[in-house]
């Protein structure tokens, strides 16, 4: 059931996820657009999150934003940032810990090779307690010998969170803690509990489908129309709807980049998330060294890493 509707406010609207944004010029949404969609989210209950580019908005904008209940969703480089909800970081260098705000979450794009480089600045954001996901950029290019750095990378740095948890703060990031809190599958549900709106007033299964110029599925005159809807909720997903990898964002749309199909997830993605899952293993076995830790929870030990192999078994 749609749930979420995701305003992007300009073309050049910040992505919070694994795709980029084509570099152009800024192409505002229209303020009778902006009107007509949030009247549209009214009607349908759906909860608004604005993104915004990094540029200054009209007046006229911010009162229109102001007038529904929403959160905001900016690049850390945008002059309203400090009203953000969740603030969108691109470089290392703009994650500084005794800067980071409990009240706001932080998504940090990277490619692999910067992530590595970056351990130390991870370990000393994650120990604020502040809400810290790492998104990767490069996923759809990721090999064998990428995938190990990174099962390595995580490992080490579920040890070094042990610390944290010692001194009674709880960190909490997509890469290491959402698996332990989680009981059940927690997509990302593009197409399915959510749905976007871009400036041309048409609806986009979500920001990386409009950005890369993919066919729009409805908008404002004419409603939601979505070919094979179905395709898009978990239980038409042979592979994921038998998985544990409950933190996995499951993203619609690199499973179309690399096997065509929105349902199919590509190995890259398995692979990474069940090495995020074995390293949340590792994380709770390790913190409950030292006393009682999440007694309910309980992440088996699995002999395989892309769930496609665990089901031709
Ligand atoms: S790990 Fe693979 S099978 Fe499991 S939810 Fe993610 S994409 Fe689907």
């Amino acid at each position: 059931m749609l749930q979420y509707l995701i305003i992007l406010l300009d073309g050049q609207s910040t992505s919070f996820c694994h795709h980029d944004v084509p570099a152009g010029d800024n192409k505002l949404i229209k303020p009778d657009m902006l009107r007509r969609a949030i009247r549209f989210a009214m009607i349908e209950n759906l909860t608004i999150q604005f993104v915004y580019p990094a540029t200054d908005l009209p007046e006229e904008h911010k009162h229109l934003i102001e007038s529904i209940d929403h959160s905001k969703i900016m690049p850390a480089t945008s002059p309203l940032a400090a009203e953000a909800d969740v603030i969108v970081l691109n470089k290392w260098e703009q994650v500084v810990a005794d800067w980071l705000n409990k009240e706001v979450a932080y998504v940090m794009r990277t490619p692999l090779s910067a992530l590595l480089e970056h351990e130390e600045t991870l370990v000393k954001a994650l120990a604020t307690g502040v809400r810290f996901n790492v998104v990767l950029t490069d996923v759809e290019t990721m090999r064998d010998a990428g995938l190990e750095r990174y099962k390595a990378f995580l490992e080490v740095v579920a040890d070094r969170m042990v610390d944290a948890y010692k001194r009674g703060v709880s960190p909490q990031t997509n890469l290491l803690t959402d698996r332990l809190v989680l009981t059940e599958m927690n997509n990302c549900g593009s197409g399915d509990a959510s749905l976007t709106l871009a400036p041309d007033g048409k609806f986009y299964v979500c920001p990386a489908f409009y950005n890369d110029g993919s066919e729009a599925v409805g908008d404002l005159d004419k409603g939601v129309s979505i070919p094979n809807a179905q395709l898009y909720k978990l239980k038409c997903a042979p592979i994921c709807r038998e998985c544990e990898a409950w933190q996995c964002k499951r993203c619609v749309w690199l499973n179309r980049h690399l096997t065509l199909e929105v349902n199919t997830p590509g190995r890259q993605q398995c692979v990474m998330a069940h090495h995020e899952r074995n390293a949340s293993r590792q994380l709770l076995m390790a913190v409950r060294q030292h006393g009682s830790f999440l007694p309910e929870t309980d992440i088996p030990e699995i002999d395989y890493i892309d769930p496609f192999d665990n089901i031709k078994k």
